[in-house]
């Protein structure tokens, strides 16, 4: 028997496939839902509320094969058009993402200076491949300081809610690093490499939580069971009751801080490398108007917010009905506002009240509020992004050299290889891919 510690994508993806490769498998959950980070629910009107993940990219094979094994191929939803406006909200203006060279050069987001610094690229020299350094320092050396504030900080607090001064490289976008080592060039690389269209975001009709209710259906959990102790005895393991059963082999699939807990009794050193993993925090505040309250209705993916503006502790707001029409219902506009991040810890701890006044202040500010919103519902997620800060590559690989040591344990989560749900389903697969023969070796072998 085969015990899973969370029930996240992580956790969900690894029990499915193990249990369709014939093994028993029992998950334990402490809270009173599955999905973890993944959970959608349907507001007053019927429309659908993504608690925090709203989807997934496409561009990982392993998601295809989940979704084709879960029989959800035909509700596979893509976002709307991909090539539809991105926003980023600067000095109090929404000004389009530059994403193609020419409105790269009509950007009112660089300076000319700026814009001419971005021409050197090509001839800058190629920076070290095995260096910890973060994300803002390449920038800085082949693009110059100018893109920092105004289009990578933005971007990369809508992924990992941080800053890029405090994300490795390497850990976060290997293309860059690889663009520079292959090409000497960002620009060159992008042009020589094949054009293949870019990742674009897919859901399921009744909204992320969708995929996590399918693949709960199939499997056997354990809610508001939270592990509190780990031992092993004659190469079983246990939990703090005898009665969850003994376990010939464990997957932790919680964040690090957690495995950090149960692990420290028995491997103290693991445990101190998982703790250096820090998280950040996020807020989500979903927000539904009739048409007619707004003066403007939002067009395009959604707004990021430049380093350079400040609009009341926002990372970025996303026009919900406009990427999935279908989550809203007829004639009314939801939008996602997240909120914190390493930007602005502060807002975790703001009061309702205080969230819906910012919320409101927001959309008046981008499309003018003409009358209150049907609804604003406000969820706040705690220790939520691991910051994949500079060293993280390293610090992980030490952690899988010790996990390797240990027979019957192994870990999954978003802290390890990819903060994104398609990387967790991937890695979740890929671990069952690994343990499958071992784990029918040494049941033959006890047979
Ligand atoms: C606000 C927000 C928006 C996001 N948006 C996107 C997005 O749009 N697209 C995307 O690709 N990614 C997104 N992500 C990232 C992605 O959702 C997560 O990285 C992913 O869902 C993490 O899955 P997981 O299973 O590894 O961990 P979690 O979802 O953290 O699951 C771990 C589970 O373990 C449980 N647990 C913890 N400790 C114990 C214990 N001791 N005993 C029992 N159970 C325990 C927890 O309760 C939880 O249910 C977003 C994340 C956040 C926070």
């Amino acid at each position: 028997m085969i015990a899973i510690v969370g029930s996240g994508i992580s956790g969900l993806t690894a029990g499915f496939w193990l249990q369709k490769q014939g093994f028993d498998v029992r998950i334990f959950e402490q809270k009173n839902h599955y999905g973890g980070w993944i959970k959608s629910t349907a507001g007053p009107l019927g429309e659908i509320i993504d608690e925090a993940a709203n989807g997934w990219l496409n561009n990982e094979p392993a998601v295809d094969r989940l979704i084709q094994a879960l029989g959800l191929e035909d509700q596979h939803l893509p976002a709307c058009d991909p090539k539809s406006e991105r926003w980023i909200y600067h000095q109090n203006k929404l000004c389009p993402a530059p994403l193609t060279p020419l409105k790269l050069i009509k950007t009112p987001l660089l300076s000319i200076l700026e814009k001419c610094r971005l021409l050197l690229e090509p001839f800058v020299s190629k920076g070290p491949i095995n260096t910890e350094q973060s994300l803002a320092d390449f920038i800085k050396r082949r693009l110059g300081a100018g893109p920092l504030d105004t289009l990578v900080a933005p971007m990369v607090a809508g992924i990992y809610a941080a800053h890029p001064e405090d994300l490795e490289l390497k850990s976060t976008f290997p293309l860059l690093l690889e663009l520079e080592q292959e090409y000497g060039s960002l620009f060159k690389g992008l042009r020589k490499r094949k054009r293949s269209s870019p990742p674009h975001l897919h859901s399921l009709p009744r909204g992320a939580g969708q995929l996590c209710e399918q693949l709960a259906k199939t499997l056997p959990i354990s809610l508001n069971t939270p592990i509190t102790e780990l031992k092993q005895s004659q190469n079983l393991w246990e939990f703090q009751s005898p009665s969850l059963g003994r376990f010939e082999h464990v997957i932790l699939a919680i964040p690090a801080y957690a495995q950090a807990k149960l692990l420290e009794p028995l491997k103290p050193n693991l445990s101190e490398k998982l703790s250096k993993i820090k998280y950040n925090h996020a807020l989500v505040a979903s927000t539904l108007y009739e048409h007619q309250s707004l003066k403007n209705k939002p067009t395009g993916f959604g707004a990021l917010i430049s380093r350079q503006t400040e609009l009341l502790g926002a990372l970025g707001v996303l026009f919900t009905s406009e990427i999935f029409p279908s989550r809203a219902p007829q004639n009314h506009v939801l939008t996602r506002i997240i909120f914190g991040g390493s930007r602005y810890p502060e807002t975790l701890e703001l009061d309702t009240q205080e969230i819906h006044r910012r919320t409101r202040t927001i959309h008046d500010e981008l499309f003018g509020e003409h009358a209150p919103p049907v609804s604003i519902s406000v969820h706040k997620h705690r220790s939520a992004i691991p910051c994949y800060a500079p060293g993280h590559a390293q610090l992980i690989q030490n952690i899988k050299e010790d996990i390797q040591k240990l027979s019957g344990l192994s870990l999954l989560g978003n802290h390890i290889d990819g903060v994104g749900v398609k990387d967790c389903i991937r890695n979740a697969e890929a671990l069952t891919l690994h343990l499958s023969p071992i784990l029918s070796n040494a049941n033959a072998n006890r047979g």
